[in-house]
């Protein structure tokens, strides 16, 4: 029980317990605060700085760490939360083919005060890490034990040369679930980085390229590593291993790695994990014809390869991307928005490919590693927002009429009542080569396809007309009954509980 930290009753326990989404972020936060998790809530507010919104208007940002822990080769995952967050995250994760199952330590508000939750997660790990089974188990606090301090960082460090790694994944700390990616990958990168410290690491089980490799940062559709480790070879080099990784082994020979490659731009802890082991970073990606030459000359000088050498990894694609591009031309204006990290890259992609692009949204922040393709945006005059919100997106999308408007589910939902053809970003734009030649042609036919939809969403917007909407869709015998009073006695009452609580908190 030594330094196990007990959470005092008045550390808003009772009144956190079953909230989570609902409770204000500010309350949750100050709970965090007032038990202890100032410095993690420093370092979160310093690596994933909070933009117009601070809450997840999308899932819940644990499932992005989730699910980077359960697509690892012999990794166990524990989750501790609220059995609802649970519930959801665990059904996402089966939605998108887990095939594995996510242990769940479940608490009350007793637990929780008493810390008899921390002790039932250390019985927990103790009770997974079978060395035959698992190279590690990754335990994950969700919003309400992060507020209320359960200390994972007391945990063993290892058992029976089983790793436990334990990161706290609150929805009021981390803004998207790109952004919860990075805190597993950093927290597994700095891991990984002081066994190298401490001695001789197993090398990867795929035996180590003879050639000095580029890490590359980011999850990504399965061809594009090979394609830009084919990009790679003339300059005498390799494409490493993606991070996150699929298996342990793996980040070592990540850290091995002499340049990363931050082909997504929010991987903060994961950059800075690198750094510290005294590797180089480059931004952007090789995307398009500018995007690629350019990526190329970039990774090249960061290794010091030749000019020479240079020069003959981008004349050996530079024409097959401009052949490409050309033969797969998208024409027409296209607003895109998403939480993927890749909105800017592909954005790239679809301007060099003709289309007119006037606004691209990201759910995540503004980094060194976007600023290049910011800049190349920009200058083709697109209004690129770091940290739009929803409304920001469906602002974008009614206010430039677009042909073709790529989104999060919400914004195609919007579209669709607006009549536009719409493709969801993550289902159907993550899901395809961006990289190199491969990239070039890729997205034509699947947007063209789309935007040829546009007279059959007039159709239907039309044949839909007048059926209502809100409160009044659906069928009507007679007229809608609307009830006008209602809805303002009932919003006297919202307003009333609205100024009681502000009055409470003055106290
Ligand atoms: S863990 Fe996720 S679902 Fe649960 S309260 Fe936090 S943000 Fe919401």
């Amino acid at each position: 029980m030594s330094g196990l930290r007990h959470v005092a009753p008045e550390a808003a326990v009772p009144s956190l317990d079953g909230q989570g989404c609902h409770a204000g972020a500010d309350q949750m936060a100050a709970a965090a605060r007032a038990a202890g998790n100032t410095e993690l809530l420093n370092r979160y507010a310093k690596d994933y700085p909070q933009g117009p919104h601070d809450k997840p208007q999308s899932m819940c940002p644990a499932f992005g760490s989730l699910r980077v822990g359960l697509r690892m080769r012999r990794v166990a995952t524990v989750l501790s939360g609220s059995a609802c967050c649970v519930y959801g995250l665990t059904f996402v994760s089966h939605f998108y083919g887990a095939r594995r199952s996510v242990g769940y330590v479940p608490f009350n508000s007793e637990s929780l005060v008493t810390g008899k939750l921390f002790e039932d997660i250390r019985d927990a790990v103790h009770e997974l890490a079978d060395p035959a089974r698992y190279d590690a188990v990754v335990v994950t606090n969700l919003c309400v034990p992060t507020a209320s301090g359960v200390p994972l960082r007391l945990l063993p460090k290892e058992i029976n040369g089983v790793r436990i790694v334990g990161i706290d994944v609150p929805g009021f700390g981390v803004p998207t679930h790109a952004e919860a990616k990075d805190v597993l990958a950093g927290a597994m990168l700095d891991y990984a980085r002081a066994e190298v410290a401490a001695g001789p690491v197993a090398a990867p089980t795929t035996g180590r390229s003879d050639r000095p490799a580029v890490a590359l940062l980011g999850e990504m559709f399965p061809a594009d590593p090979m394609m830009i480790g084919a990009m790679l070879a003339p300059m005498g080099l390799a494409a490493g291993p993606v991070v996150p990784c699929r298996a342990w082994r793996e980040l070592y020979a990540a850290l091995d790695c002499k340049v990363v490659a931050a082909i997504h731009p929010f991987y903060t802890a994961a950059v800075r994990s690198f750094e510290a082991a005294g590797r180089s970073v480059v931004g952007s990606a090789p995307v398009g014809y500018e995007g690629t030459m350019d990526w190329l000359s970039s990774v090249g000088q960061a290794y010091d390869v030749t000019a020479e050498k240079i020069a003959a990894a981008q004349n050996a694609f530079g024409a097959s991307i401009r052949a490409a591009l050309a033969a797969n031309p998208i024409r027409g204006r296209i607003t895109l928005s998403g939480y993927e990290g890749s909105e800017l890259l592909v954005a790239r992609l679809l301007i060099e490919s003709g289309a007119e692009v006037p606004y691209v949204g990201t759910a995540c922040a503004r980094s060194a590693w976007s600023e290049a393709d910011r800049a190349w945006l920009a200058a083709r005059g697109v209004a690129v927002k770091f940290r739009a919100s929803l409304e920001d997106d469906c602002a974008a999308m009614a206010g430039f009429a677009p042909d073709l408007a790529i989104g999060t589910t919400p914004v195609v939902q919007k579209a669709k009542e607006l009549g536009i053809p719409a493709l969801y970003f993550t289902n159907l734009i993550s899901a395809r080569p961006l990289m190199g030649p491969a990239g070039a042609g890729s997205l034509a036919q699947v947007i063209t396809a789309a935007m040829g939809n546009k007279s059959r969403m007039a159709g239907m917007k039309a044949f839909f007309e007048g059926v209502g909407k809100d409160d009044t869709s659906g069928i009507w015998e007679g007229a809608p009954n609307l009830r006008p009073d209602f809805r303002a006695a009932h919003q006297k009452k919202l307003d009333k509980l609205a100024r009681a609580a502000k009055a409470e908190e003055m106290i």
